[in-house]
């Protein structure tokens, strides 16, 4: 089947209905193994860590949603994460941003350092300055955009174009936009990451990590490790994240049309020091981001001013929930230095910016007005 508009796509996926009953639903196959008809006959399924039919509908649809070659579902966004950082090998060094995920910052410098890969932290925002730290070692530069959690946006045609003509990968996190809002692959990536946990799955209700390649030979050796280490994604949670696929595109309507509601109330209010929201006209990377994504999502940082106690902006929130995570339909607040981002050393941390002052939010589908309201009250209550 091929789709005009993404929104349809996103619901009907490949219309894989071939079980006996014509459910519209991929069914789950709760199930560790396959029947086998003949010795040594070539199955299409045999044991469910190399394939489960529920699994491979999600791997297809968010496959064809980025405009990739294959998809493969992991446990999670690190599981996910620590396949593709397995495609390398002792002696090679991956360029990161300074703001990359606190997680995939701690496998790097924790667990990846100890087999021999090794990682620098680069500008990734400055193209032009990039180019100067591939020395032969760098194997892969890997980015957010826009980043977490000062919302910081990387120019990923420009990375893809330099990671091409020097002949290495070019690896995108895309969880802050999702498919629906960016497609890094069609802008030149190699491989495309998800926390599906985050916006994909959209209930905060599962944990789940994807991958997207674009060529066959990378998906052949993500595909090996995904067996290889056995980090998939169960039938059910496969179920459920299919299931939020189907209503992502209004989700993420109502996610952005409410984050810009905020991010201009936030902008204009006194009591706020500093917005950080790739929408915003005057924000960095605001015309890449155009260029690039389809808007500037619905995750807003900001910093109240000195006359304002974060803590107690904090504990004054009524309806939006003090958590780590993001992407769902509830309004989520969080602290970054505490939070996050607490598994990055404090100078480190406060050199890009993540201040004790922070204070990320994560824009929800409740009403705009519940929000700000919610917000006004715990400014004037957080009032020194
Ligand atoms: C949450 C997140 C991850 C990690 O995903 P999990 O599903 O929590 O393992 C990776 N990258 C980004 C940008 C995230 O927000």
């Amino acid at each position: 089947m091929e789709y005009k508009n993404i929104e349809s796509q996103m619901i009907h996926g490949r219309m894989r209905l071939n079980d006996t009953a014509h459910s519209v639903n991929v069914p789950i196959y709760q199930t560790s193994t396959f029947q086998q008809q003949t010795l040594g006959g070539n199955p299409e399924w045999e044991y469910a860590r190399t394939g489960n039919p529920t699994r491979t509908a999600l791997e297809d649809l968010i496959a064809d949603l980025e405009g990739g070659k294959q998809g493969f579902a992991f446990a999670s966004g690190m599981a996910a994460v620590t396949a593709v950082l397995s495609l390398f090998r002792a002696g090679d060094r991956i360029i990161i941003s300074g703001n990359v995920y606190g997680g995939t910052f701690r496998l790097l410098d924790k667990v990846f350092e100890n087999f021999g890969i090794t990682y620098s932290i680069e500008d990734t925002a400055d193209p032009e300055v990039l180019e100067e730290k591939i020395t032969p070692d760098v194997k892969a530069i890997f980015v957010e955009s826009p980043t977490n959690p000062l919302l910081t946006v990387n120019d990923i045609s420009a990375m893809a174009a330099l990671t091409k003509r020097k002949g290495i990968l070019s690896i995108a996190d895309s969880t802050f936009m999702t498919p629906y809002l960016q497609r890094p692959l069609e802008l030149g990536a190699d491989i495309v990451i998800h926390s599906a946990t985050k916006y994909l799955g959209g209930h905060s209700d599962l944990l789940a990590g994807l991958v997207v390649v674009n060529s066959d030979e990378i998906a052949k050796r993500i595909g090996f490790l995904q067996n290889a280490s056995g980090a998939v994604l169960g039938p059910f949670d496969s179920f459920l994240l299919i299931r939020g696929i189907k209503t992502l595109a209004v989700r993420m309507d109502r996610h952005v049309e409410n984050a810009e509601k905020l991010a201009r109330y936030l902008e204009a209010h006194p009591a706020v020091r500093k917005v950080y929201y790739p929408g915003l006209p005057d924000a960095q990377g605001y015309e890449i981001n155009r260029r690039q994504a389809k808007n500037g999502g619905a995750m807003i940082s900001f910093e109240l001013e000195e006359g304002y106690d974060t803590k107690t902006f904090f504990s004054s929130l009524r309806l939006i929930t003090l958590a780590e995570s993001l992407g769902g339909v509830e309004s989520l607040v969080c602290h970054p230095a505490s939070m996050t981002h607490a598994a990055i050393p404090e100078e480190i941390r406060l050199n890009l910016g993540v201040t004790d002052r922070l204070i990320r939010l994560s824009v929800g589908i409740e009403h705009a007005d519940d929000l700000k309201a919610d917000l006004e009250q715990a400014i004037q209550r957080s009032r020194i």
